[in-house]
Protein backbone atom coordinates (compact mmCIF):
# COMPACT_ATOMS: atom_id res chain seq x y z
CA UNK A 1 0.00 0.00 0.00
CA UNK A 2 1.88 3.27 -0.81
CA UNK A 3 1.66 5.76 2.17
CA UNK A 4 -0.07 8.88 1.64
CA UNK A 5 1.49 12.08 2.17
CA UNK A 6 -0.33 14.90 3.29
CA UNK A 7 1.68 17.30 0.80
CA UNK A 8 0.61 15.33 -2.01
CA UNK A 9 -2.92 15.88 -0.63
CA UNK A 10 -2.37 19.62 -0.35
CA UNK A 11 -0.78 19.79 -3.47
CA UNK A 12 -3.59 18.16 -5.22
CA UNK A 13 -6.15 20.13 -3.36
CA UNK A 14 -4.27 23.72 -4.44
CA UNK A 15 -6.00 22.97 -7.55
CA UNK A 16 -9.23 23.18 -6.40
CA UNK A 17 -10.69 27.16 -6.41
CA UNK A 18 -12.21 29.30 -3.71
CA UNK A 19 -15.84 30.18 -3.22
CA UNK A 20 -15.13 33.28 -5.46
CA UNK A 21 -12.85 31.32 -7.71
CA UNK A 22 -10.03 33.61 -6.26
CA UNK A 23 -7.06 31.51 -4.94
CA UNK A 24 -6.90 27.94 -4.27
CA UNK A 25 -8.80 26.66 -1.16
CA UNK A 26 -5.42 25.78 0.77
CA UNK A 27 -4.01 29.18 0.33
CA UNK A 28 -7.01 30.75 1.30
CA UNK A 29 -6.96 28.91 4.70
CA UNK A 30 -10.18 26.60 4.02
CA UNK A 31 -8.71 22.90 4.78
CA UNK A 32 -8.71 21.98 8.07
CA UNK A 33 -6.54 19.63 9.80
CA UNK A 34 -5.95 16.06 7.44
CA UNK A 35 -6.74 12.60 9.16
CA UNK A 36 -5.03 10.10 7.02
CA UNK A 37 -5.58 6.70 8.19
CA UNK A 38 -4.51 3.84 6.29
CA UNK A 39 -6.21 4.32 2.46
CA UNK A 40 -8.62 6.76 4.14
CA UNK A 41 -8.38 10.51 4.39
CA UNK A 42 -11.22 12.82 6.22
CA UNK A 43 -10.66 16.40 6.36
CA UNK A 44 -13.15 19.38 6.29
CA UNK A 45 -13.80 22.70 4.17
CA UNK A 46 -14.51 25.71 6.24
CA UNK A 47 -16.85 27.56 4.47
CA UNK A 48 -19.56 30.44 5.15
CA UNK A 49 -22.56 28.13 6.77
CA UNK A 50 -24.69 30.77 4.45
CA UNK A 51 -23.30 29.96 1.52
CA UNK A 52 -22.76 25.90 2.47
CA UNK A 53 -25.23 25.30 -0.58
CA UNK A 54 -23.52 26.45 -3.53
CA UNK A 55 -20.23 25.71 -2.20
CA UNK A 56 -21.39 21.99 -2.52
CA UNK A 57 -19.75 21.33 -6.25
CA UNK A 58 -16.37 22.74 -4.66
CA UNK A 59 -16.56 20.02 -1.79
CA UNK A 60 -16.83 17.23 -4.39
CA UNK A 61 -14.21 18.70 -6.05
CA UNK A 62 -12.12 18.87 -3.21
CA UNK A 63 -13.36 14.77 -2.52
CA UNK A 64 -12.38 14.01 -6.36
CA UNK A 65 -8.66 15.71 -6.47
CA UNK A 66 -8.19 13.53 -3.36
CA UNK A 67 -8.91 10.26 -4.52
CA UNK A 68 -7.45 10.76 -7.39
CA UNK A 69 -4.01 10.71 -5.39
CA UNK A 70 -2.19 7.30 -5.21
CA UNK A 71 -2.74 5.41 -2.63
CA UNK A 72 -6.33 7.18 -1.09
CA UNK A 73 -9.15 4.81 -1.59
CA UNK A 74 -11.86 6.86 0.39
CA UNK A 75 -12.12 10.44 1.10
CA UNK A 76 -14.42 12.06 3.41
CA UNK A 77 -14.67 16.06 3.25
CA UNK A 78 -17.49 17.64 5.01
CA UNK A 79 -17.78 21.25 5.04
CA UNK A 80 -18.10 23.05 8.29
CA UNK A 81 -18.61 26.71 9.61
CA UNK A 82 -16.23 26.33 12.23
CA UNK A 83 -12.67 27.31 11.36
CA UNK A 84 -10.03 24.70 11.45
CA UNK A 85 -7.24 25.56 14.23
CA UNK A 86 -4.12 27.00 13.45
CA UNK A 87 -5.45 28.20 9.84
CA UNK A 88 -5.91 31.47 8.27
CA UNK A 89 -9.70 32.50 9.12
CA UNK A 90 -11.53 31.80 5.94
CA UNK A 91 -11.82 34.90 3.44
CA UNK A 92 -15.45 33.47 2.65
CA UNK A 93 -17.06 34.98 6.16
CA UNK A 94 -17.38 38.69 5.17
CA UNK A 95 -14.76 39.24 8.31
CA UNK A 96 -17.16 38.70 11.02
CA UNK A 97 -16.06 37.07 14.52
CA UNK A 98 -14.24 34.55 14.67
CA UNK A 99 -17.06 31.30 15.82
CA UNK A 100 -16.53 29.62 18.89
CA UNK A 101 -13.56 26.46 18.78
CA UNK A 102 -14.30 23.77 21.16
CA UNK A 103 -12.15 22.37 23.17
CA UNK A 104 -11.01 18.83 21.41
CA UNK A 105 -13.07 16.07 22.25
CA UNK A 106 -16.19 18.31 23.01
CA UNK A 107 -19.08 18.26 21.28
CA UNK A 108 -20.27 21.66 19.58
CA UNK A 109 -23.32 22.99 19.83
CA UNK A 110 -25.14 22.84 16.38
CA UNK A 111 -23.83 25.82 14.71
CA UNK A 112 -25.58 27.21 11.16
CA UNK A 113 -24.18 24.05 9.60
CA UNK A 114 -23.16 22.88 6.05
CA UNK A 115 -26.22 21.35 3.96
CA UNK A 116 -28.77 22.40 6.66
CA UNK A 117 -32.08 23.11 5.37
CA UNK A 118 -33.47 26.36 4.87
CA UNK A 119 -36.10 27.23 7.33
CA UNK A 120 -38.80 25.89 6.70
CA UNK A 121 -37.80 23.23 4.52
CA UNK A 122 -39.11 19.45 4.96
CA UNK A 123 -36.31 16.97 5.27
CA UNK A 124 -36.65 14.30 1.79
CA UNK A 125 -37.03 10.99 2.64
CA UNK A 126 -34.44 8.11 1.61
CA UNK A 127 -35.87 6.82 -1.86
CA UNK A 128 -36.39 2.80 -1.83
CA UNK A 129 -36.44 2.86 2.26
CA UNK A 130 -39.54 2.71 4.07
CA UNK A 131 -38.96 3.34 7.46
CA UNK A 132 -35.67 4.69 9.37
CA UNK A 133 -35.76 4.33 13.07
CA UNK A 134 -32.99 5.31 15.29
CA UNK A 135 -32.36 3.18 18.57
CA UNK A 136 -31.19 5.66 20.85
CA UNK A 137 -30.67 6.02 24.63
CA UNK A 138 -30.31 8.30 27.04
CA UNK A 139 -26.70 7.50 28.17
CA UNK A 140 -24.16 5.64 27.22
CA UNK A 141 -23.43 1.49 28.23
CA UNK A 142 -26.95 0.65 28.59
CA UNK A 143 -26.25 -1.79 25.57
CA UNK A 144 -28.16 0.18 23.05
CA UNK A 145 -25.29 -0.93 20.01
CA UNK A 146 -25.60 -4.37 21.66
CA UNK A 147 -29.80 -4.39 20.87
CA UNK A 148 -29.64 -2.25 17.45
CA UNK A 149 -27.23 -4.68 15.94
CA UNK A 150 -29.49 -7.66 17.53
CA UNK A 151 -32.94 -6.47 16.95
CA UNK A 152 -31.48 -5.59 13.19
CA UNK A 153 -30.68 -8.66 12.46
CA UNK A 154 -34.08 -10.15 14.64
CA UNK A 155 -35.70 -7.70 12.12
CA UNK A 156 -34.03 -9.27 9.08
CA UNK A 157 -35.17 -13.40 10.55
CA UNK A 158 -38.31 -11.84 10.47
CA UNK A 159 -38.78 -11.43 6.79
CA UNK A 160 -37.57 -7.93 6.46
CA UNK A 161 -35.06 -6.29 4.34
CA UNK A 162 -32.86 -4.15 6.96
CA UNK A 163 -30.43 -1.39 6.83
CA UNK A 164 -27.88 -0.44 9.99
CA UNK A 165 -26.39 2.95 9.85
CA UNK A 166 -24.06 3.76 12.85
CA UNK A 167 -24.53 6.75 13.60
CA UNK A 168 -22.30 6.84 16.77
CA UNK A 169 -19.72 8.06 14.97
CA UNK A 170 -18.14 9.39 18.23
CA UNK A 171 -17.28 5.41 18.82
CA UNK A 172 -18.21 3.47 15.90
CA UNK A 173 -19.18 -0.11 17.41
CA UNK A 174 -20.84 -1.46 14.13
CA UNK A 175 -17.77 -3.30 12.13
CA UNK A 176 -16.93 -4.72 15.64
CA UNK A 177 -20.35 -6.36 16.29
CA UNK A 178 -21.11 -7.70 12.97
CA UNK A 179 -17.67 -9.08 12.38
CA UNK A 180 -16.64 -6.56 9.77
CA UNK A 181 -13.44 -5.16 8.13
CA UNK A 182 -12.85 -3.59 5.24
CA UNK A 183 -13.77 -0.15 3.22
CA UNK A 184 -16.98 -0.04 1.40
CA UNK A 185 -16.92 0.05 -2.35
CA UNK A 186 -17.73 3.05 -4.50
CA UNK A 187 -20.58 3.10 -6.94
CA UNK A 188 -19.49 5.39 -8.89
CA UNK A 189 -17.81 8.74 -8.09
CA UNK A 190 -20.15 10.06 -5.08
CA UNK A 191 -22.19 6.67 -4.11
CA UNK A 192 -20.65 3.99 -1.74
CA UNK A 193 -21.81 0.51 -1.97
CA UNK A 194 -22.34 -0.48 1.94
CA UNK A 195 -20.92 -3.44 3.88
CA UNK A 196 -22.65 -6.36 3.80
CA UNK A 197 -23.02 -9.00 6.80
CA UNK A 198 -26.09 -11.65 7.50
CA UNK A 199 -27.71 -10.15 4.71
CA UNK A 200 -27.71 -7.14 6.55
CA UNK A 201 -26.40 -3.53 5.14
CA UNK A 202 -23.88 -1.03 7.10
CA UNK A 203 -22.53 1.62 6.92
CA UNK A 204 -20.60 2.99 9.33
CA UNK A 205 -17.34 5.57 10.06
CA UNK A 206 -15.50 3.01 11.45
CA UNK A 207 -14.87 1.55 7.82
CA UNK A 208 -13.62 4.81 6.89
CA UNK A 209 -11.47 5.45 10.39
CA UNK A 210 -9.97 2.77 12.89
CA UNK A 211 -12.60 2.38 15.87
CA UNK A 212 -9.65 3.33 18.65
CA UNK A 213 -8.52 6.53 16.31
CA UNK A 214 -9.80 9.66 18.23
CA UNK A 215 -11.75 11.56 15.71
CA UNK A 216 -12.39 15.48 16.93
CA UNK A 217 -15.91 16.35 15.43
CA UNK A 218 -17.19 19.44 15.37
CA UNK A 219 -20.93 19.92 14.76
CA UNK A 220 -21.24 20.47 11.18
CA UNK A 221 -18.55 18.09 10.48
CA UNK A 222 -21.08 15.24 12.20
CA UNK A 223 -24.03 16.48 10.38
CA UNK A 224 -22.09 16.57 6.66
CA UNK A 225 -21.10 12.58 7.70
CA UNK A 226 -24.18 11.61 8.68
CA UNK A 227 -25.69 13.00 5.86
CA UNK A 228 -23.19 11.26 3.35
CA UNK A 229 -24.11 7.88 5.04
CA UNK A 230 -27.61 8.12 4.60
CA UNK A 231 -27.85 9.89 1.16
CA UNK A 232 -24.53 8.63 -0.53
CA UNK A 233 -24.76 5.28 0.00
CA UNK A 234 -26.52 3.02 -2.35
CA UNK A 235 -28.95 1.30 0.58
CA UNK A 236 -31.45 -0.24 -2.20
CA UNK A 237 -35.07 -0.96 -1.51
CA UNK A 238 -35.34 -1.57 2.51
CA UNK A 239 -38.22 -1.82 4.85
CA UNK A 240 -35.93 -0.78 7.88
CA UNK A 241 -33.22 1.66 8.48
CA UNK A 242 -31.64 1.13 11.63
CA UNK A 243 -29.73 4.12 12.80
CA UNK A 244 -27.91 3.42 16.17
CA UNK A 245 -27.48 7.04 17.54
CA UNK A 246 -24.84 8.38 19.53
CA UNK A 247 -25.71 7.95 23.62
CA UNK A 248 -27.30 10.47 25.22
CA UNK A 249 -29.22 13.62 24.31
CA UNK A 250 -27.43 16.85 24.06
CA UNK A 251 -27.54 18.94 21.40
CA UNK A 252 -25.23 16.92 18.80
CA UNK A 253 -28.14 14.27 19.15
CA UNK A 254 -31.25 16.54 19.39
CA UNK A 255 -29.27 18.17 15.37
CA UNK A 256 -29.20 14.63 14.32
CA UNK A 257 -33.05 13.58 15.61
CA UNK A 258 -34.17 16.50 13.71
CA UNK A 259 -31.90 16.15 10.18
CA UNK A 260 -32.79 12.42 9.50
CA UNK A 261 -35.89 11.53 8.23
CA UNK A 262 -37.04 9.54 11.27
CA UNK A 263 -40.29 7.32 11.70
CA UNK A 264 -40.14 7.06 14.69
CA UNK A 265 -37.25 6.22 17.29
CA UNK A 266 -36.97 2.78 19.89
CA UNK A 267 -35.29 3.85 23.51
CA UNK A 268 -33.13 1.09 25.05
CA UNK A 269 -32.68 1.61 29.05
CA UNK A 270 -31.57 -0.19 31.74
CA UNK A 271 -33.94 -1.11 34.67
CA UNK A 272 -32.25 1.14 37.16
CA UNK A 273 -33.74 4.07 38.11
CA UNK A 274 -31.29 6.49 36.98
CA UNK A 275 -30.74 4.87 33.74
CA UNK A 276 -35.08 5.80 33.22
CA UNK A 277 -34.15 9.17 33.83
CA UNK A 278 -31.89 9.50 31.55
CA UNK A 279 -34.28 7.30 29.29
CA UNK A 280 -37.23 9.91 29.59
CA UNK A 281 -35.16 12.76 28.45
CA UNK A 282 -34.33 10.26 25.50
CA UNK A 283 -38.36 10.52 24.97
CA UNK A 284 -38.45 14.60 25.69
CA UNK A 285 -35.87 14.83 22.84
CA UNK A 286 -37.71 12.74 19.98
CA UNK A 287 -40.89 14.39 21.30
CA UNK A 288 -39.14 18.02 21.07
CA UNK A 289 -38.61 17.16 17.16
CA UNK A 290 -42.07 15.29 16.75
CA UNK A 291 -40.92 11.80 16.26
CA UNK A 292 -43.40 9.24 17.45
CA UNK A 293 -41.07 7.00 20.31
CA UNK A 294 -42.35 3.10 19.13
CA UNK A 295 -41.56 1.67 22.16
CA UNK A 296 -38.88 1.63 25.03
CA UNK A 297 -36.64 -1.80 25.57
CA UNK A 298 -35.43 -3.00 29.08
CA UNK A 299 -31.90 -4.19 28.75
CA UNK A 300 -30.03 -6.09 31.20
CA UNK A 301 -33.55 -6.61 32.57
CA UNK A 302 -32.72 -9.43 34.62
CA UNK A 303 -30.32 -12.43 35.16
CA UNK A 304 -30.89 -15.96 34.57
CA UNK A 305 -28.55 -17.99 35.65
CA UNK A 306 -26.30 -19.75 32.90
CA UNK A 307 -26.63 -23.10 34.94
CA UNK A 308 -29.64 -23.20 36.45
CA UNK A 309 -31.60 -21.21 34.29
CA UNK A 310 -33.14 -19.16 37.63
CA UNK A 311 -34.20 -15.57 37.14
CA UNK A 312 -33.17 -13.25 39.50
CA UNK A 313 -34.17 -9.91 39.29
CA UNK A 314 -30.81 -7.88 40.75
CA UNK A 315 -31.74 -4.34 39.01
CA UNK A 316 -35.11 -4.19 40.32
CA UNK A 317 -36.47 -5.61 36.94
CA UNK A 318 -39.59 -3.67 35.39
CA UNK A 319 -38.86 -0.27 36.05
CA UNK A 320 -39.02 0.46 32.39
CA UNK A 321 -42.37 -1.51 32.00
CA UNK A 322 -43.93 0.49 34.58
CA UNK A 323 -42.19 3.90 33.42
CA UNK A 324 -43.28 3.15 30.07
CA UNK A 325 -46.90 2.28 30.71
CA UNK A 326 -46.88 5.75 32.63
CA UNK A 327 -46.00 8.05 29.54
CA UNK A 328 -48.13 6.17 27.49
CA UNK A 329 -45.21 4.28 25.36
CA UNK A 330 -45.91 1.23 23.94
CA UNK A 331 -43.16 -1.40 25.96
CA UNK A 332 -41.44 -3.94 23.57
CA UNK A 333 -39.87 -6.10 25.93
CA UNK A 334 -36.87 -6.96 28.08
CA UNK A 335 -33.66 -8.39 27.23
CA UNK A 336 -32.10 -10.46 30.43
CA UNK A 337 -28.45 -9.96 31.09
CA UNK A 338 -26.15 -12.74 29.66
CA UNK A 339 -23.04 -13.47 29.15
CA UNK A 340 -23.46 -14.87 26.28
CA UNK A 341 -24.92 -11.79 24.54
CA UNK A 342 -21.36 -10.24 25.52
CA UNK A 343 -19.42 -12.80 24.34
CA UNK A 344 -20.59 -12.95 21.10
CA UNK A 345 -21.08 -9.29 20.34
CA UNK A 346 -17.63 -9.18 21.52
CA UNK A 347 -16.65 -11.88 18.92
CA UNK A 348 -18.79 -9.87 16.03
CA UNK A 349 -21.44 -12.83 16.10
CA UNK A 350 -24.69 -11.77 16.90
CA UNK A 351 -26.63 -13.62 19.05
CA UNK A 352 -29.63 -13.75 16.84
CA UNK A 353 -27.38 -15.04 13.77
CA UNK A 354 -24.99 -17.22 15.87
CA UNK A 355 -27.58 -19.19 18.17
CA UNK A 356 -30.33 -18.48 16.49
CA UNK A 357 -32.46 -21.17 18.23
CA UNK A 358 -31.35 -19.73 21.74
CA UNK A 359 -34.17 -18.52 24.06
CA UNK A 360 -32.44 -14.95 23.56
CA UNK A 361 -32.80 -15.15 19.81
CA UNK A 362 -36.43 -15.88 20.42
CA UNK A 363 -36.71 -12.40 22.78
CA UNK A 364 -35.22 -10.32 20.06
CA UNK A 365 -37.04 -11.61 17.40
CA UNK A 366 -40.57 -10.77 19.82
CA UNK A 367 -39.47 -7.42 20.23
CA UNK A 368 -38.63 -6.73 16.69
CA UNK A 369 -42.06 -8.17 15.77
CA UNK A 370 -43.52 -5.66 18.67
CA UNK A 371 -41.72 -2.92 16.92
CA UNK A 372 -42.72 -3.71 13.52
CA UNK A 373 -46.41 -3.36 14.33
CA UNK A 374 -45.97 -0.15 15.18
CA UNK A 375 -44.10 1.00 12.53
CA UNK A 376 -46.00 -0.90 9.45
CA UNK A 377 -48.99 -1.87 11.24
CA UNK A 378 -52.54 0.03 11.30
CA UNK A 379 -52.32 3.37 12.28
CA UNK A 380 -48.05 2.72 12.52
CA UNK A 381 -45.49 4.79 11.42
CA UNK A 382 -45.13 3.86 7.75
CA UNK A 383 -48.55 3.74 7.34
CA UNK A 384 -49.51 7.13 8.28
CA UNK A 385 -47.01 9.60 7.08
CA UNK A 386 -44.21 10.55 9.05
CA UNK A 387 -44.29 13.79 10.81
CA UNK A 388 -43.06 16.49 8.64
CA UNK A 389 -39.98 18.30 11.06
CA UNK A 390 -39.47 22.10 10.49
CA UNK A 391 -35.97 23.41 10.96
CA UNK A 392 -36.47 26.56 12.71
P1 LIG B 1 -24.08 1.34 24.51
O1 LIG B 1 -24.24 1.28 23.02
O2 LIG B 1 -25.35 1.69 25.22
O3 LIG B 1 -22.93 2.16 24.99
P2 LIG B 1 -23.15 -1.40 24.29
O4 LIG B 1 -24.13 -1.99 23.34
O5 LIG B 1 -21.80 -1.04 23.78
O6 LIG B 1 -23.79 -0.15 25.02
O7 LIG B 1 -23.05 -2.37 25.54
C1 LIG B 1 -22.24 -2.13 26.65
C2 LIG B 1 -21.69 -3.46 27.15
O8 LIG B 1 -22.76 -4.25 27.68
C3 LIG B 1 -21.06 -4.31 26.07
O9 LIG B 1 -19.93 -4.95 26.61
C4 LIG B 1 -22.13 -5.33 25.71
O10 LIG B 1 -21.59 -6.54 25.24
C5 LIG B 1 -22.82 -5.52 27.05
N1 LIG B 1 -24.24 -5.90 26.93
C6 LIG B 1 -25.23 -5.24 26.30
N2 LIG B 1 -26.41 -5.86 26.44
C7 LIG B 1 -26.16 -6.97 27.18
C8 LIG B 1 -26.97 -8.06 27.70
N3 LIG B 1 -28.27 -8.10 27.47
N4 LIG B 1 -26.34 -9.01 28.43
C9 LIG B 1 -25.01 -8.94 28.67
N5 LIG B 1 -24.20 -7.98 28.25
C10 LIG B 1 -24.76 -6.99 27.52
Amino acid sequence: MTDIKKEDLLDALRKVKGPSLEGDIVSLGMVSEIVIQGDSVVFSLSVDPEKAQELEPMRQAAERVVKAVPGVNNAMVALTADRAPGSAPPKTNGGGPPRHQPPAGEMAPPPPMAGQAPPERQIAGVPGVKAIVAVASGKGGVGKSTTAVNLALAFSANGQSVGILDADIYGPSMPRLMGLTGRPEPVDDKILKPMEGFGVKVMSMGFMVDEDTPMIWRGPMVMSALTQMLREVAWGELDILVVDMPPGTGDAQLTMAQQVPLAGAIIVSTPQDLALIDARKGLNMFRKVDVPVLGIIENMSYFSCPKCGERSEIFGHGGARFEAEKLGIPFLGEIPLEMEVRRRSDAGQPIVVSDPESPLAEIYREIAEAAWAQIDGEGGAVSKPAPRIVIE
